[in-house]
């Protein structure tokens, strides 16, 4: 009888395992012989074509939209990438460059709009609440005639605080502005709408929901552009000119599967990780002094748990964690071994010293009752242990 520990995976929110049933969907496209370049004139790329259709068809239906709305992309960096440089370029043509963003957006976004400021647009960051909440009126007011788009995230990363993007999106209908949401922590684990939510741009990203990694997409809402697509790739035409590139077939048939599946079971996923998150939450706060929660009690993705804990660095917490078998993050998977602090703690009011003072837990649909105790007591040792030490 093997005696070895079973490892407790508490990242979710950096990537996922990949489910059986993408597994079984991409064999064909990854190891069978169905491997063909979909854009070939013979009967095998026909196939190849066929599943990306499907593939493409499946996806927009689990957000509300037409296939033709679907860009498939290397996942979550690019299609936020495409996004920003999508809008920019619209909102150039119309002679505007005001563009507003919340200040806990990923670096992919970020990153992006800083490019862009180098380029003369001017960025402007929306106040957030110390929940790391955006409310829609502050975007209503902060919006102006030369304002080409609004870029809010769907769900944070870090501190996983769910952001009002209907109303967002409502009010960028309303005043004539484009909206991109970076939705990759959304997809599949909270319900989007396309038809509803009135997003102009949403990035997405297969390994967040059980797809492999290296699979993503970007959705652009019908009529968004007249004329030319602003490519960022150019080459062979793929994606409709869109994003030139040889398709990822299997990525995509795989992304179709995981998240039609995620989609099926999203009211009972909530329910059963939503309840382990609350049980975990609760006991860290009971069992552990010093410690607070970061980000909003109620408003927050299922899965995440995200504690400021008082002169414990993540890092050290993470590293002892990871000792005791347990995976955790001390932010976000990009933040990760930053001495200088997330920027979301930052945004949302702590210091630079206590926003390198937090961890992240983010559970999956196959995390146990027992995997939550093994995880708070570990905590609790690792935490008394450093504080003995100092
Ligand atoms: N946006 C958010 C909110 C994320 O959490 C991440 C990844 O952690 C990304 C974008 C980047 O996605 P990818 O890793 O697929 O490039």
């Amino acid at each position: 009888m093997s005696t070895e520990r079973k490892r407790i995976y508490a990242d979710n929110a950096a990537t996922t395992r990949l489910s059986e049933t993408a597994y079984r969907a991409m064999l064909p496209y990854l190891a069978g012989d169905c491997f063909a370049n979909p854009s070939g004139l013979y009967s095998e790329a026909m196939t190849a074509r066929e599943a990306l259709f499907t593939a493409r068809k499946r996806i927009a239906a689990c957000i509300g939209a037409h296939s033709d709305e679907i860009i498939f992309t290397s996942g979550g960096t690019e299609a936020d990438n495409m996004a920003i440089y999508f809008a920019a370029v619209i909102g150039e043509k119309w002679g505007k460059r005001h563009i507003l963003a919340s200040p806990i957006e990923h670096h992919a976004v970020l990153n992006a709009l800083e490019r862009l400021s180098e380029r003369g647009f001017e960025v402007e960051y929306l106040p957030v609440t110390p929940t790391g909440y955006v409310e829609s009126d502050a975007v209503w007011n902060a919006l102006r005639d030369d304002t080409c788009f609004v870029t809010v995230m769907t769900a944070n990363n870090e501190i996983g605080t769910i952001q009002p993007i209907r109303n967002i999106g409502e009010i960028c209908r309303e005043r004539g502005v484009l909206f991109h949401t970076d939705a990759v922590q959304a997809v599949g684990h909270i319900a989007v709408d396309a038809g509803k939510d009135g997003f102009s741009l949403l990035s997405a990203s297969g390994h967040k929901f059980h797809a492999p990694r290296g699979i993503g997409f970007l959705y652009v809402r019908d009529g968004i552009f007249d004329g030319d697509f602003p490519a960022l790739t150019v080459g062979g035409g793929q994606e409709r000119g869109r994003r030139a590139g040889t398709e990822n077939v299997a990525g995509a048939v795989g992304m179709s599967a995981a998240l039609e599946e995620m989609t099926a079971n999203m009211a009972e996923n909530a329910q059963h990780v939503g309840r382990l998150t609350e049980r975990l939450i609760g006991e860290v706060l009971l069992r552990i002094p010093d410690v607070i929660l970061n980000g909003s009690m109620t408003n927050r993705l299922p899965s995440n748990a995200n504690f400021y804990i008082e002169g414990v660095s993540g890092d050290t917490l993470v590293c002892l964690l990871d000792n005791a078998g347990i995976v955790a993050s001390a932010g976000s998977a990009c933040t990760s071994g930053n001495l200088k602090g997330s920027h979301v703690l930052k945004a949302i009011g702590m210091d630079d010293r206590a926003a390198t003072q937090a961890i992240r837990l983010t559970l999956g649909e196959d995390t146990t009752d027992e995997d939550v105790d093994a995880i708070v007591d570990a905590l609790a040792e690792a935490v008394a242990r450093v504080r003995k030490w100092m």
